[in-house]
Order: C-alpha cells, then structure tokens, then sequence
C-alpha cells in the first residue's frame, strides 16, 4: 500500500493517462529571456519530470508583444520561437514527463511602454497606464493565443495552460474592476467572459481534441470589484464546455494585499476556494498554493477539494518530491518554506529563480555534485545552513566528513528563526539536513565547541561558525533593560509591555512578530487566517472580501522600532514577503522611528534626537537587533557563511556558499 494512495492514482485525459496527481505549477523561473535559456530550461524541467511529477506547466510565454511582462522577450509567436523552444519538451518526454506551455498575456501587468487591457484603468503596482484594446485588436490578441497553442503543440509539447488568474490581461477583461467597456466585450459577466472563452474554444478547434488545453481560474480574486464565487462558477462552466481539459487554480490578483503564498499562508489555506469550483464541473480541478508536502496533498484530495495539487515551488526545492512520496520517503524530502528569497523574490531583482534551501535548482547544468575520485578527511565547524549544506554535499560526493556544532542541536540560526510567528517551515529544514546528513554518514559532533587541535589531521577546514550579535557602546547599553534578540528567541529573556527594538532589519521586524504572538498565523486554520485577512467564504461577494475588512489588533503590547537610516521600513525585507511583515506590524499598533541618534538608555528610557529634537521613549526592555559580527575564534582555509562575511547575511548565501565549497573540494 502506497503511502499517499489518492496522490498516486492515475487520472485519465483525453489521449493520455497521467502516473499521479502532481502537477508541477507554472514558475516564473527568470531564464525564459536569456540566451541560454531553452538549455536550462530542459535541463531544469527534465530534472523535475526524472523526479515524478506527472505533468509540468512552464513559466510565462508571451503569444504576442503587448503581452510580454518586460522588454526581455519570452514569446511564443513565431516558428522560430517553436524550434527555439523544441530541446524542452523533448529534455522532458525523454525523462518520462509531460510539459504545458504556459500562454501569458500580462495585459496591465507589463512593464513596458506599449501595455493593453479592456480599458485604460491603471494598476497601483505598476507605472504605467494601459491603452484600451479596440475590438479589432482584441480578436486579434484571440488569434494570437491560437498561433502560440498552435506553435506549442509543433514545438512538441502537449498542452498549454491559458493564464486566466493572477491579474493578468484575461483576468483584466473579466472583472469589472478592470472592465468598463460598453461594448459586446464588457458590461455582462456573459460578455465579460467572452474573451476567456473564445481563446479556449478556438484554441480547442485549432489544436485537436487530445491536447491538454489546462485553464488557470482566479478561484478567488481578493480584491475590490473582481469576481465573486459565484461568478467564478459561472465562469468555470463555461470554459469546461469551451473545451478545457483541465481546471488549474490561481488565488488572489498580483496587486491584493492579503498574502497568498508566504509563510503566514496555512498550508493549503485556498483548497476550499478549489473545492467550490470542482463541485460545479466534471472535468479535473487542481488546487494550488502552499502545498509543500504529501500528507497536505493526499488530504486536499482526501476531502475531495480538488483532483490534483499543483506544486511550484516544492519543485524547487525538492525536484524528486515524487518519487519520494511515492516511496513514503517523507524524511526525505526537502520542503519548501515558503520564504519566497532565491525564487520569486529573485524575479523582481532580474535573477534566475533558485532556492534558499536547495542551491542547486536553477543551477542543474552549473552546480554539479559528482563523486569525488580522491576522499578527502573534511571538518566542518558549524552547524547553521552553511554548514549544513556543506557537510550534505561533501559527505554525499564520498568525502570523510566530521561536523562540529557548539550547540546541543544541529540548525543554527535556523533555530532562532523556527520561533517566529509565521516560519515554523524552518524546523523542517533542520530535519531534513539532519536527515540528509545521518544518511551520508556524516560523522556529527554535538556539544562539541571545535578546538584548533580537533582540527590537526584534516585534510580540509570549513569554518562555518556563523555571527555574533553586534556589540553597541553609548551610554546605558548595559542597563537592565537590554536584552539581546538571541537571549529573547531562545527565551532566556522576556520582555515587558512597553518594548522598544534597535535596528530595523530583518531580525528587528522577527522579534516584533515574535512578541506579538497574535500574529502566528501558519499555525492556524484557514478558517482563522481568512478572518485575520478579511476573506470571505460567501460565494455571492465581489473578489471575495469580508465587508468587515481585516480582523482588528487587540492592545496588548507597545512595540516602538528604532533605526538610525531614513530609508523606508521594511526595505530590507524580501521583496514579496516584506510587506506582509510590515502590514502585520502597523496593523498591531507598532510604532516606527527613522533617522534616530541614539543618547542613552536609563530608568526612563530609550533617549534618542530625530531632527535635532531630542526625546525619551519609555522602555520595561529593550531590544538590540543591531545586525551581526562574523564569528571566528579558529583557524581555517575555508570560511563560509556568516563567518566569512556577516553584512547581507542570509539563509540562501550561507546554504549557497557551503554547497559551492563542497561541490570544488
Ligand atoms: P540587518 O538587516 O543588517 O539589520 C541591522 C539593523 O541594525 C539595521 O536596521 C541597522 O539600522 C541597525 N544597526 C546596524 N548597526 C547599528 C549600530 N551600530 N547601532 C545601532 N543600530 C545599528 O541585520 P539583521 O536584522 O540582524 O538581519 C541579518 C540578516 O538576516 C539580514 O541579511 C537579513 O536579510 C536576514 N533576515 C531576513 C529576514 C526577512 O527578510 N524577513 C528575517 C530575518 C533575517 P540603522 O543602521 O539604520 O540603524
Ligand atoms: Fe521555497 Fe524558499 Fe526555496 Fe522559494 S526559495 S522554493 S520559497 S524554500
């Protein structure tokens, strides 16, 4: 008996059976422009298809020029495109898989100077203002689906999936909100939904009956005057009898502001948007977002919400998550926590998708773990995410590895971070590098602060020993009521209601979440995170927003952060996850000070001068969360990770550098 029966059942399509219910879901991976994309793409996508997952999605392609989301062109519109484009289905199939191209027209959403939507109604997360299509241009802009399905289907893949969520163009002409035409193209849902439909349906007749034609529905669309639950059933009707195979699911448009797949996202939060879907229709829905393990995917199809699961980014970082579900491999896997830093976050900064937990992806053709053909004798000293990373690959390439670890526990920093509201994922890292380290016979040494003669002996040192809290010195730093973030996480320290924080980065906002627990939203039920963000579950209301709004803070603490730059709050955060944080601080009451000098701390306070203006905010504690020092009390040819350099210190350079080490040695 398998261990997640329903996850491995076949399902059966026109002309095609499929192994199991796992989809791979379209991922902007950032490669789709370059020059040597196509390569990486196949190599990337063959190594997910090797890996188990019974049908991949590509990122977005552009089936004309208005559609494009930048000036980089990643289009399906010529016979060129379809040759260009041919090593990737072929690199799949050859692996056992089936792959959808992913037709993108963004509409509003492109940053570029010619963008088009239903009407000339801008987006407040882009610049620019759209041109309205005339009716000319929009049966045109149909025709261009067509071509691309059609180019696609000559490039050898076996399907596309029609963007119809997120925002983009489709989304566009079924929402009011972006429709305000007065011709047969706006007014009327019917209207409305005529250009969904029409896409589908030719692409339908243009295409033949066997190729997988998967549609991406906004199950729900999380923003003032889009659909409403009913009005997405209406929808979905009608594009299974325009000719859909598929139904996929997209929650929330791109410029909403409740998060839909970061951590404070319970896992399979949106399922039951999915499950309202496949009630209405008979041909398969698959349900999306935050699912990252098999026991969440086999209960999703256990309780019937949906037919299939879309995974993208435990993809990432797990390419064999099938396979190892398939096995009941569980400890095995390497889920993806949601943190958004190497893969989304990447797509804004211009940079290939990767993962902060598995450098490798991204990387399938770059960073090549081969044996080794001379076993090296290797200590590595730490054991946070660099030094997990590092021991993983060495020990796996057939070197002799030993991993000191002050602590009583493998994971680091990690450990701190597994505390916060909302990033509990983290501790799923931690046993899976513990894991993935037992298996590879990596020799750990627990409770064991490396000495310099520990290290006589070794072939290789990799001092991986992380950071140390940065040290403050004006008058007052020793008072009683300074605590440091490592002693509050660990809970060697509390704190008292009225709590001033020193420093703004990444920490500064993790302990203000922390001590403000109500906010421990991964945790909870979607039940209570559709409160907490003001989603409503009634079918009948426009985008699917609570009339009550988000759920209000109670008074429980005064939380005031201090930093001494005037940039904006927050900026430093991830560029998808930031913002989420910083939502869920102001919304609580926190106050936030810029371009403070600090005087002193004593019994009545933080002193600090803004502006010249001097002033006291009382503090019962005070917390230092002033960024780091690299910690280096040994000797060692290799430093990694914090060790080596401790500004712009995060999870994905530290996991990064100790898998680059690793794989030279
Ligand atoms: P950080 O991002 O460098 O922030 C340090 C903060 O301390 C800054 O706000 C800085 O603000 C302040 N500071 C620096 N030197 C100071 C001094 N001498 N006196 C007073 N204040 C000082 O470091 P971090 O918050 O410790 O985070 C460490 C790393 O972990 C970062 O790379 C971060 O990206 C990552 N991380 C990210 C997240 C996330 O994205 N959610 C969460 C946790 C950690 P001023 O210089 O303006 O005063
Ligand atoms: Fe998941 Fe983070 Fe990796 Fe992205 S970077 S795939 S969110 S673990």
């Amino acid at each position: 008996m398998p261990a997640y029966p329903l996850l491995f059942r076949t399902l059966d399509l026109p002309g095609v059976q499929l192994p199991n219910r796992i989809l791979m879901g379209s991922m902007h991976t950032g490669l789709e422009a370059r020059p040597d994309g196509m390569a990486r793409l196949a190599a990337f996508y063959a190594e997910r298809a090797r890996g188990g997952a019974a049908l991949i999605a590509t990122g977005g392609f552009s089936p004309n020029d208005a559609g494009e989301l930048s000036s980089h062109r990643a289009q399906m519109s010529t016979q060129e495109d379809a040759e260009r484009h041919q090593p990737v289905p072929r690199a799949v199939h050859d692996a056992g898989g089936r792959i959808v191209l992913q037709l993108l027209h963004s509409g509003r959403y492109g940053f570029h100077q010619n963008i088009v939507a239903p009407s000339p109604v801008k987006s407040g997360i882009n610049p620019g203002t759209p041109r309205e299509l005339g009716a000319a241009e929009i049966e045109q802009t149909i025709g261009d689906f067509v071509r691309a399905a059609v180019l696609a289907q000559a490039a050898g893949y076996d399907g596309v999936e029609v963007m119809g969520s997120e925002g983009y163009l489709i989304s566009q002409f079924l929402a009011p909100r972006t429709n305000q035409r007065l011709d047969d193209w706006g007014g009327a849902l019917a209207n409305r939904m005529r250009f969904a439909c029409e896409i589908v349906k030719q692409t339908r007749a243009a295409t033949g009956p066997d190729f997988i034609i998967m549609y991406r529905i906004s199950a729900l669309e999380l923003v003032e005057g889009g659909l409403s639950g009913d009005e997405t059933v209406q929808l979905a009707r009608a594009i299974e009898k325009a000719g859909a195979t598929l139904l996929n699911t997209g929650i929330g448009w791109h410029e909403a502001r409740i998060p839909t797949i970061a951590q404070a996202v319970p896992r399979a939060g949106f399922a039951w948007a999915a499950r309202r879907i496949r009630e209405a229709v008979g041909i398969p829905v698959i349900a999306s977002n935050r699912i990252n393990a098999p026991e969440i995917a086999e209960e999703i199809l256990a309780r019937g919400d949906a037919d299939m699961v879309s995974l993208a980014r435990a993809m990432l970082s797990d390419a064999e998550f099938a396979n190892k579900a398939k096995a009941g491999d569980r400890a095995g896997i390497n889920i993806c926590i949601a943190c958004n830093q190497a893969c989304l976050d990447h797509y804004f900064i211009g940079q290939p998708a990767s993962c902060v937990v598995n450098p490798r992806a991204g990387r399938e053709s770059k960073l090549i773990y081969a044996k080794t053909n001379s076993k090296k004798k290797i200590a590595v000293i730490g054991g946070g995410p660099a030094g997990l990373s590092c021991a993983a690959v060495a020990a796996e390439r057939g070197h002799e590895v030993t991993l000191f670890e002050k602590a009583g526990e493998l994971g680091g920093q990690f450990n701190l971070a597994k505390k916060i509201p909302g990033k509990r994922e983290f501790a799923e890292s931690i046993a899976y590098y513990a894991e993935r380290l037992r298996r590879a016979g990596v020799n750990i040494r627990l409770n064991h602060a490396a000495t310099q003669a520990d290290l006589a002996g070794y072939d290789e040192v990799i001092l991986a020993s992380g950071v140390d809290p940065r040290r403050l010195s004006f008058p007052g730093i020793d008072h009683k009521s300074v605590v440091g973030y490592v002693d509050l996480l660990a809970g060697r320290a509390q704190a008292g209601r009225n709590v001033v924080i020193i420093g703004a980065g990444g920490i500064g906002f993790d302990v203000a979440l922390y001590l403000l627990e109500r906010s421990s939203r991964s945790a909870l039920e979607f039940k209570e995170f559709n409160k907490h963000w003001g989603i409503s579950e009634d079918s009948s209301i426009s985008g699917g927003l609570a009339p009550e709004g988000v759920e209000k803070p109670e008074e429980k603490l005064k939380i005031t952060m201090l930093k001494r730059s005037t940039t904006p709050f927050g900026s430093t955060l991830g560029r998808t996850t930031g913002w989420v944080h910083r939502a869920e601080l102001l919304r609580n009451g926190v106050k936030m000070i810029k371009g403070v000098e600090y005087r002193k701390i004593d019994d009545a306070g933080v002193h600090i001068a803004v502006d010249g203006k001097e002033a006291v905010i009382p503090a019962e504690t005070v917390v230092l969360c002033a960024g780091q020092d690299p910690k280096r009390e040994l000797q060692a040819a290799h430093l990694i990770g914090g060790a080596r350099e401790a500004g712009e210190l995060d999870a994905k350079r530290a996991m990064l550098e100790g898998a680059e080490l690793a794989a030279r040695l």
